[in-house]
């Protein structure tokens, strides 16, 4: 009894891990949404560590990463990772790299993951493709740490996590959050609306050209009491018709 209540603690508690988990990462990929203008699909870059490590535990890295993000992902691989999972001649392995869309670095040599990953992630320090890095390389998470808005995955046993947003992503978020503020409170007419939207937004174009016809070329509008009375009319007009054929008829009785 008393081990069988144990268990059903252990299995609530994990649950709730599992949901409190999914929470968490909900509200970190929309935080890269919203700051750092992530889109769906997320272009998730994952390399060959993950899906060896995933291969010899029989976990489907291809379901978890999309039940992790928990929105429309694009799994992706490089051209030099596949040369790494080639190199292992680990056919289920490649079979599951084939399943994502090739990445193509442009490398004529194989570069190590790491460096290949970071060569297309970080762009003079930008993640400027918006990629999601899924990854068992500690090396490589902490060099994309360093990166504004990089959201990163790996494997912890069979677990998959997301880490925490870096701090300088953090900060990144800090200050656009209180740029919207300022903005906000700097603008008399700001309403809610108006400080939910991005401040870096490029003003509307104006409408070069004519606004409208020309008012003085426009006949005037007709009001809605000529409307009716002019309807009004019409309908007298019917029923006279009709009365003149009623009185036709009339003619013809007898
Ligand atoms: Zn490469």
């Amino acid at each position: 009894m008393a081990v069988q209540r144990m268990e059903k603690k252990i299995y609530t508690r994990s649950i709730s891990m599992k949901q409190k988990r999914a929470k968490q990462y909900r509200k970190q990929i929309h935080q890269y949404v919203s700051t750092f203008r992530f889109k769906t699909p997320i272009q998730c870059i994952v390399d060959d560590n993950v899906i060896l490590e995933c291969e010899k535990t029989k976990f489907d890295v291809i379901k978890a990463i999309s039940r992790t993000v928990q929105t429309e992902v694009k799994l992706m691989i490089t051209q030099c990772c596949i040369n790494h999972l080639y190199e292992t001649r680990n056919q289920p392995a490649i079979e599951i790299a084939k399943q994502m869309e090739k990445r193509r670095c442009n490398h004529k040599e194989t570069l190590s993951s790491k460096e290949c990953i970071s060569s297309i992630v970080n762009i003079d320090g930008k993640n400027k493709h918006r990629y999601l890095v899924v990854s068992q390389d500690e090396r490589l998470r902490q060099a994309m740490r360093t990166v504004p808005g990089v959201p990163l995955i790996y494997m912890k046993r069979s677990v998959m996590i997301m880490e925490p947003m870096s701090p300088v992503s953090e900060k990144v978020v800090q200050e656009t959050e209180a740029r919207k503020l300022s903005a906000g409170l700097n603008d008399p007419t700001a309403g809610i609306q108006k400080q939910e939207q991005e401040p870096s937004e490029p003003a509307p174009k104006k409408r070069k050209g004519p606004k409208g016809p020309n008012p003085l070329s426009v006949k005037k509008a007709k009001k809605q009491t000529d409307v009716a009375e002019e309807t009004q009319e019409k309908k007298k007009r019917r029923r006279s018709h009709k009365k003149t054929t009623t009185e036709d008829g009339s003619d013809h009785e007898n």
